[in-house]
């Protein structure tokens, strides 16, 4: 280490940390009875911090307002986005998706939007939780 660092390290010493504490402050009072209770309403954490505005969570589709253009599977970097041809709609897998919003900006009719939605973790990368369409 710098000894030029080391006021900021002493000063740093008496400040408030800048991380939540999540999820140690949100956990729910019975793990065993949350991870029964996952992809209920029972099973909701409660968020540690409001999100700012223009915060990019899970992507939002209003399906009956698209028009099948595929503009955003052209633009979307990740390959998030699959056309179902049958349909003419789109499916998102949000594990794939980097939260950039180009989709968004594209799409003609304004079906895409970006949610407050963060807490995505999850050991199934395809739960329902994580497809939308
Ligand atoms: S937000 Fe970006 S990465 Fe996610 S689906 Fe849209 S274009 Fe793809
Ligand atoms: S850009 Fe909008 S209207 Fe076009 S396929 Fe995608 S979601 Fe549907």
């Amino acid at each position: 280490m710098k000894f030029s660092m080391l006021p900021q390290v002493f000063a740093q010493m008496f400040k408030k940390p800048f991380t939540n504490k999540f999820p140690a402050k949100y956990q729910p009072s019975s793990t065993t009875k949350f991870l029964a209770d996952v992809g209920t309403d029972e099973a909701k954490i409660i968020p540690p911090v409001e999100t700012p505005e223009g915060f990019r969570g899970k992507i939002q589709y209003d399906k009956d307002k698209c028009i099948g253009c595929k503009l955003c599977i052209k633009v979307c970097p990740c390959g998030a986005i699959e056309y179902k041809e049958k349909e003419k709609k789109i499916k998102i897998y949000v594990s794939r998706c980097c939260f950039c919003a180009q989709c968004n900006d594209i799409c003609p009719v304004d079906c895409l939007s970006m949610s407050n939605e963060f807490l995505l973790a999850d050991t199934d990368k395809y739960s329902k939780d994580l497809i939308v369409e």
